[in-house]
């Protein structure tokens, strides 16, 4: 970022809440460049490769996997918080592990774990992807001789922790006082926390929805699930389409779909900007404390945030909702359904690195865990195709032919 000065209210890696095991600086990078680095060289971050965003894995090759997802909300970000003078090396760590703790097979998986998990004790924190990305970087990835996790900063974790609910947030505030989870406790009447995380955060957080709304149209568009005809309902992919064709009248197929989405996608990016600048304008904060007491700050205008919400409706309405995806999702679920069934019936079907981590005690070194939790990380650490393997091997037969 040479030659560009970060803004009053942008993380300044100088100012970092720090480490939970405190380290010595790197002598070349800031300690937001070495989350980034962290996350890159993790063990599950290489995992995003094989996990669903929304087609599995065999179902083309072309579709959005997590991995390249995560990739299009680091670029997404990285290149509004430069505009925005924010710290885009944080923005990109948070994008980068934001999916982190998603399980195999998408939301279908998330789903049918944390009902595995409230199923067997209804007195558990059950399952929640913001809170399993949290845990991967805090507890679950073992690198380092001194510590588990990847010991991230207060600012990386606090924005891996979008969602945390009341009661887990009571829970984490126990073991980390005034910590990550803290802002979840206080809520307004809505249900919303009181307090906001920084803006590189809020800014991850939008960019994540900037990419799914456009890149889901577009391999909903190439999977066949979607038609650009019903897509001519939904007002940000209509008007960029007719203005396309205004300019190139004759364009057709995939560079036409590519144009209209390349253009809902700047309108988007260029509409958090300005909205966020007037924003920051009016509430003036000259510090990230400043702007964790304030509401949000990073955001669309009003007319973009209606335009975003009918989208995402659409989406919800015609391709996460489409029978041949419920289809997916309903055998996804059973293959948790039983993998969670298996290991709790037979917990020697893990690996012993597993099996060890039962009911130990949370240490710097160690996971400790009750039986159902061990069984809950360990599926949710796995790739599509080898949860679909394994299901195959403890079951006996194969749910999905082509993994
Ligand atoms: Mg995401």
């Amino acid at each position: 970022m040479a030659g560009m000065t970060l803004a009053p209210y942008a993380c300044d890696p100088a100012l970092s809440r720090g480490r939970r095991y405190p380290e010595a600086p790197a002598p070349t990078r800031s300690d937001f460049q070495r989350d980034r680095d962290r996350i890159v060289h993790s063990t599950a971050f290489r995992r995003l490769v094989y996990k669903t965003q929304v087609f599995l894995n065999h179902e083309g090759d072309l579709f959005r996997t997590r991995l390249t997802h995560s990739l299009e909300v680091a670029q997404l970000g990285r290149s509004i918080a430069r505009t925005l003078r924010l710290n885009e090396d944080l923005v990109e760590a948070i994008a980068l592990a934001h999916d982190l703790g998603h399980t195999p097979f998408g939301h279908a998986g998330q789903d049918a774990l944390n009902a595995c998990l409230k199923n067997f004790n209804p007195q558990s924190a059950g399952f929640e992807h913001n809170l399993q990305s949290l845990r991967v970087v805090d507890w679950l990835e073992e690198r380092y001789p001194a510590y588990n996790g990847l010991n991230l900063t207060f600012e990386t974790r606090e924005g891996i922790l979008k969602h945390c609910s009341r009661r887990n947030a009571r829970h984490m505030e126990a073991r980390e006082p005034g910590g990550v989870a803290s802002r979840f406790i206080e809520q307004t009447s809505a249900g919303l926390p009181c307090r906001q995380p920084g803006l590189e955060a809020q800014l991850a957080n939008l960019a994540d929805e900037i990419a799914y709304n456009a890149h889901d149209i577009d391999d909903g568009v190439r999977s066949g699930l979607l038609s650009l005809a019903q897509l001519e309902d939904v007002a940000l992919f209509s008007q960029y389409r007719r203005e396309t064709l205004l300019q190139y009248p004759g364009l057709r197929g995939r560079r036409l779909l590519f144009e209209v989405i390349r253009r809902m996608l700047s309108a988007q990016v260029y509409d958090v900007i300005g909205a966020t600048r007037l924003a920051l304008q009016e509430a003036a904060p000259t510090s990230v404390p400043a702007v964790r007491q304030l509401p949000p700050l990073v955001c669309f205008s009003r007319e973009m945030a209606l335009q975003s919400a009918s989208l995402k409706h659409f989406l919800l309405q015609n391709l996460y909702r489409h029978p041949q995806v419920v289809q997916t999702t309903q055998a996804a679920q059973q293959v948790v359904r039983d993998l969670f069934k298996a290991y709790m019936g037979d917990p020697a079907q893990m690996p012993q690195a597993h099996i060890d981590r039962f009911d130990g005690i949370d240490t710097p070194r160690a996971t400790g865990a009750k039986p159902e939790r061990v069984v809950a990380d360990y599926i949710a650490g796995m790739t599509d195709r080898f949860a679909a393997r394994e299901h195959e091997r403890l079951m006996g037969h194969a749910v999905f032919s082509e993994l």
